[in-house]
């Protein structure tokens, strides 16, 4: 091992070294040894429309012409003024300020001092966030705070900060959740609720409906508790429409994007925030001032890829091969329903999840890794969550390219599937 880099989510005492990639392109991406990978997780959820779209990457190249980055605290660019302008008018509605940073989980954490901020600058005492159980919100002390608890954070324990917690909305114990929050709400308090909607993704691609969504942040605002919607994974047509809140009819008053933000081309994140949280911080006094900026905040190039992503929304049929592909997905998955080999096929728009009925399994079993190099051999890129298969590919993908993807689940579940 000669590699000076320090890879993420990797153990570099077992795994092997990956490829390395020159070339990648619409669903695959291409190794220096000539193989190419079909990447089934859209690159770790992030690549919407296929790797390196065509005018988003003309949209970077242009951008490089005439900007590159600039203090966003004290001039302003028409790509972040524009995107600006954009998200607002295709958001929910009711969201009518952004505020740029670069990744999911800083959209989370600004989401979070912005609740807080809010009710701070009111003089009003609510400290309390409300998060469900299983919960992914990012990796960064306050986002791991929210977080589900768990190996991943063990370590950090004990300076992550208290949260209350409501049960995962399990089919058939939905109630019970709602109860919980309703329990909660009544204490006081509570500042604000964050929420995955619909789907916890990296916990597993626990999926839940959206009365389910819709009822909790009914009682949330009852209370007088903000909504913040964490969509940096299911917003931009993830689970079928163009962000999740809206099967819920949902407009949250803080809403987090990222991922699939600027197409996966740049890294690049949003936090959009009503009119009544960004009047809470304006003010004569300065102390009241949302203090928060990352160096590449509104980063001119990002914006302009995000621009172009949003063009190519509105000029391709982006929404009907998001309708093809959660059709596609919905049609295969079923076939795992009823094999003893396979747990709970599911589906949300164009995610499709299903739990392998393996003798060992979790994130630290050895089926992860193995399973890893099983698709790779295969010229496939997956990523099992643990013994939870799922596909989140990019949207070219293509039926054939499908039907590779379900064999190979049902060739590993031949190979390492069996009854606990
Ligand atoms: C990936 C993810 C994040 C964190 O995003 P990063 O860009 O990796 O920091 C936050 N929330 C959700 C729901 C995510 O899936």
């Amino acid at each position: 091992m000669t590699s000076p880099v320090w890879r993420p989510f990797f153990q570099h005492a077992v795994e092997p070294d990956p490829p390395v990639i020159v070339r990648a392109e619409g669903a695959y991406l291409h190794t220096a040894d000539g193989r190419a990978l079909l990447d089934a997780i859209s690159s770790w959820w992030v690549t919407t429309h296929g790797h390196r779209q065509p005018h988003i990457m003309a949209a970077i190249r242009a951008a490089t012409d005439s900007l590159d980055q600039m203090i966003f605290a004290t001039v302003t660019h028409e790509p972040a003024e524009r995107l600006a302008r954009e998200l607002v008018a295709i958001a929910p509605p009711g969201l009518a300020h952004v505020f740029y940073s670069d990744s999911g989980s800083t959209a989370v954490e600004v989401a979070l001092k912005m609740a807080l901020g809010a009710f701070a600058n009111r003089g009003e005492r609510r400290t309390t966030i409300v998060a469900l159980e299983g919960a992914y919100h990012g990796d960064t002390i306050g986002t791991m705070s929210v977080g589900e608890r768990s190996v991943f954070n063990a370590a950090y324990e004990p300076l992550l900060f208290d949260v209350a917690r409501l049960p995962f909305p399990a089919p058939g114990r939905e109630q019970a959740t709602l109860d919980r929050l309703e329990q909660l709400a009544r204490d006081g308090g509570v500042a604000a609720l964050i929420v995955e909607p619909l789907v916890l993704g990296a916990g597993g691609m626990r999926m839940y409906p959206p009365s389910v969504l819709a009822e909790l942040a009914r009682i949330a605002r009852e209370a007088g508790a903000l909504v913040i919607a964490d969509e940096v994974m299911t917003g931009w047509g993830r689970t079928g429409s163009l962000f999740a809140c809206e099967q819920a009819g949902l407009s949250p008053d803080i809403l987090c994007t990222s991922k699939g933000l600027t197409g996966g081309a740049v890294p690049l994140a949003a936090t959009l925030a009503t009119a009544e949280i960004f009047e809470a911080h304006l003010s004569t006094d300065r102390s009241k001032t949302f203090f928060h900026s990352s160096s590449y905040t509104a980063n001119p190039i990002a914006c302009a890829a995000a621009v172009a992503n949003l063009g190519v929304w509105r000029d391709e049929p982006v929404r009907a091969r998001i309708a093809a592909l959660a059709a596609a997905q919905a049609k295969r998955v079923a076939r795992f329903e009823g094999d003893p080999r396979f747990a709970n096929p599911r589906v949300c728009g164009t995610i499709a999840a299903v739990d392998l009925v393996a003798p060992d399994t979790g994130y630290l079993a050895e089926i992860g890794l193995t399973l890893r190099g099983f698709f790779l051999e295969r010229g496939l890129l997956a990523r099992p969550l643990g013994e939870v298969l799922y596909l989140m590919p990019p949207y070219c993908v293509t039926e054939a390219e499908l039907d590779r993807l379900y064999d190979a689940f049902e060739e590993a579940a031949g190979l390492i599937g069996g009854p606990r």
